[in-house]
């Protein structure tokens, strides 16, 4: 199976490029690190990377580098923030609580239970960045909800 290194984010979809006939492979509800596929187009099957890197479209290669970097930031504490609910679910307070307190220190927030996490408050400089912390929030909305529909933890 051929392994693919590069996820891409845009505003309206987050997909990766088939290795086999290049087409595009979009509307993924979780993150496609580490996850195998098979093609809508060529029906070949291939893997995304684990250390796939996310790349950014439609900015120029000076503001690319540091958009990918606020991004991976972003996602990260995403991330972390879906790990903190889960942990609550399951009654790992242990893992929920040092998981929260590295969302705080990254300057996150939240309102009334753990499903409310939102990113640092305060003027965005990329606004289209907002447009893509509110699509992975969703993303992560949604495989956190499809996880907990499967009864997965
Ligand atoms: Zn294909």
């Amino acid at each position: 199976m051929i392994e693919v290194s590069e996820i891409y984010v845009d505003v309206s979809d987050v997909y990766v490029l088939c290795p086999h006939c290049h087409e595009r492979q979009g509307y993924w509800y979780e993150d496609p690190k580490g996850a195998s596929t098979v093609c809508d187009q060529c029906e070949n099957d291939f893997s995304v990377s684990a250390a796939a890197e996310l790349q950014m479209e439609g900015t120029n290669s000076s503001t690319n580098h540091s958009l990918v970097e606020k991004l991976q930031a972003d996602y990260a504490a995403q991330g972390l923030a879906l790990k903190a609910a889960k942990a609550m679910q399951a009654g790992e307070t242990e893992r929920a609580d040092r998981a929260e307190r590295a969302l705080l220190r990254a300057g996150w927030t939240h309102a009334a239970g753990c499903a409310e996490w939102k990113p640092p408050l305060g003027p965005s400089a990329y606004p289209l960045l907002e447009k893509i912390d509110n699509l992975m929030a969703e993303l992560e909305l949604e495989s956190a909800i499809a996880a907990v529909k499967g009864g997965a933890a």
